[in-house]
């Protein structure tokens, strides 16, 4: 589909192919490999001289409908598809990094991809420096002649700090590196990291693109020429998604617009109501005016989107007390769903950093995050009222 379309009607309706029968709704196409009509209509999908889906593993029609509605969605020329938001990332760095290679990543990203960039991908002679995701010259520091990629999430999780894309694609651009934007938080309804100037954007489509906590899945957006490599670590490493998983994900695009929409509105409503508890020492949403990159979300962001923080000022006990006299909302670490889920970060999803990094990373005892879903607002406030008073 054209990019004439709006973004909303681009979510409903890019990417989709009819087989034969005409089907409206996508079909999923549960085959493992692919016939071809001769023997020199196979060598010649094996050279890639004729397009097509040869096996599973490579490609699936319904897997390849998901990624080009996602290509449409971030303004990509291409998007490759992963079982999940880590396979995603791995094969980014797989893709376009080697052993030697320097990789500055923002301190605040995902617990999970710190694991893998120091304890896996540091064991095959890739190397990190950490630096702060607010302040851009730490970034320009950081560089070695050996760097090839900037990694940032924006807004992080948990504290929602928002950085600057486009100042951070200048340093990595002046340095002959590449800036990944992992969007997960906002997803393509909210931000579009290529417009300020990424090279790659990442996503963990298990959050806000499936959007209603069914499924795993994950992509890499970007140019044709970058998604060459990230392409040849899936075709031969084998992190796939599912055909079933693409079909449920496109099936949530549809109702990324109006999804996003609902959660930014809640979480806007849910953080003001928070500033206004006298137990709460903080709140972290970048709609707010208070939030210390506000200014710069909204020339990023539409909207401040679903996941708000804030600080107790009883600490672990009134955050423990808090999360456990809740009676609707779920207790998990997962976000970007359709019901609110509320988490204690320290104990929880940044456990595995010392206090110390938690410190640095201004992650505190106190610190609880809800990824505000579309229950009634009435509801939500109501389910943290007991706790908070
Ligand atoms: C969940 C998440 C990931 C990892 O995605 P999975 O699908 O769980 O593998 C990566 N980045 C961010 C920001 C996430 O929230």
């Amino acid at each position: 589909m054209s990019e004439q379309y709006d973004l909303d009607t681009l979510a409903v309706r890019a990417g989709t192919v009819r087989s034969q029968f005409n089907e409206h709704s996508e079909a999923m196409f549960l085959t493992s490999s692919f016939v071809f009509s001769s023997a020199a209509e196979a060598a010649a999908r094996f050279t890639g001289e004729q397009p097509g889906p040869i096996y599973a593993r490579f490609t699936n029609p319904t897997v390849s409908m998901m990624e080009d509605r996602l290509a449409a969605l971030e303004g990509a020329e291409r998007c490759v598809a992963f079982a999940s938001g880590m396979a995603a990332i791995l094969a980014t760095v797989m893709g376009l990094m080697k052993a030697g290679d320097h990789l500055v990543a923002s301190r605040s990203i995902f617990g999970s991809t710190v694991q893998l960039f120091n304890n896996i991908l540091g064991r095959f002679g890739i190397e990190t420096t950490y630096v702060s995701p607010t302040d851009p010259s730490e970034w320009h520091t950081a560089v070695k002649p050996n760097t090839k990629l900037f990694f940032v999430e924006s807004p992080s999780n948990p504290l929602t700090e928002v950085s600057d894309i486009r100042a951070l694609s200048e340093i990595a651009h002046a340095s002959g590196a590449w800036l990944a934007v992992d969007n997960c938080f906002c997803s393509p309804a909210l931000q579009k990291p290529l417009v300020f100037g990424a090279d790659i954007v990442i996503h963990s489509a298990t959050k806000y693109l499936d959007g209603q906590g069914r499924v795993l899945g994950g992509a890499v957006l970007g140019s044709k020429a970058l998604m060459e490599g990230v392409y040849t670590f899936l075709r031969t490493a084998g992190p796939t998604l599912s055909a079933f998983n693409a079909w449920v994900i496109l099936k949530g695009m549809e109702t990324l617009f109006i999804r996003m929409e609902a959660h930014s509105k809640n979480a806007m409503a849910l953080a003001l109501w928070l500033e206004s508890q006298p137990a709460v020492a903080r709140v972290w949403y970048p709609g707010l005016p208070s939030h210390p990159q506000h200014e710069l979300a909204m020339k990023q962001q539409s909207t401040g989107g679903g996941i708000v923080a804030f600080e107790l000022k009883g600490g672990k006990d009134a955050a423990w007390k808090l999360i456990d006299s809740t009676k609707m909302l779920s207790i998990t670490a997962n976000l970007g769903d359709t019901k609110t889920t509320i988490t204690h970060p320290a104990t929880t999803t940044h456990s595995r950093m010392t206090s110390e990094q938690r410190t640095t990373a201004g992650i505190s005892d106190g610190l609880v995050r809800i990824a505000v879903g579309l229950e009634s607002i009435v509801d939500i406030k109501a389910d943290l009222q007991r706790g908070i008073a």
